[in-house]
């Protein structure tokens, strides 16, 4: 592992609107129409994808806020000392996030997700339970993680538990995928009038105008050119 290499990981937007989406989104170019695109394999460089080292998942989980700096330094060391266990989590992070994008899609396509995958996603909000501690804060009492000091896949149950609230308790209707030919981003669309088609208006978006514009003017140049 190659020391204090920068990760895109942590530049990805997140507008996913939930941590489990944005978890989701550490991937672009699912809708290139490769056949790969749905393919069970737990890895493809293909899709562009941001996790490929147990660090760029830390660095991921740091950018979005679910550990802190001192935690991330802690799991980055404790990675170098567990480089095996390290690939593991990685691995497993993987097989996970590329489940709940076959769950979300099910979902927002109106199919039942596969057995396999709520399986998956069962076997890993399992891990995460045996973790939750209730404890008692200022206001009241609150959910927090035990052990999560040593555990290398602490992460996940962060993104498996913001999964199962997101499909026990959210408004499905709202799923989305953005429209982006390249994207295949996820997102709950939080808008009033339940207008929302891209992952960000500014890039996704942005993009398929400029698409669109180049198209016209190729077409209009074409017309110029026949008519010469
Ligand atoms: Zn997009």
């Amino acid at each position: 592992m190659k020391a204090n290499r920068p990760s895109t990981a942590a530049e990805v937007i997140l507008i996913g609107g939930r941590l489990c989406l944005d978890f989701i989104n550490t991937v672009d170019g699912r809708k290139t129409g490769s056949p790969r695109k749905e393919s069970r394999s737990i890895y493809s460089p293909v899709l562009g994808d941001k996790l490929a080292e147990y660090s760029d998942l830390v660095a991921w989980s740091r950018h979005a806020g679910i550990v802190t700096a001192t935690e991330a330094e802690r799991l980055i060391q404790a990675s170098k000392r567990n480089a095996r266990e390290a690939k593991d989590v990685l691995d497993r992070a993987i097989a996970l996030r590329e489940t709940l994008y076959r769950v979300v899609k099910a979902t927002i396509t109106g199919r039942r997700p596969q057995t396999v995958d709520l399986k998956t996603l069962n076997d890993e909000l399992l891990r995460a339970r045996n973790h939750e501690k209730l404890t008692h804060v200022a206001q009241g009492f609150s959910w927090e993680w035990a052990g999560s000091d040593a555990a290398l896949d602490r992460m996940l149950w962060s993104i498996a538990d913001s999964a199962a609230e997101l499909l026990t308790t959210a408004d499905l209707s709202r799923l989305r995928e953005c429209v982006g030919d390249d994207c295949g981003w996820l997102f709950e669309d939080t808008s009033k009038n339940r207008s929302r088609q891209w992952c960000d208006m500014q890039d996704c978006g942005n993009l398929a105008k400029v698409r669109r514009y180049r198209t016209r003017l190729r077409g209009s140049n074409r017309t110029k050119r026949s008519n010469h």
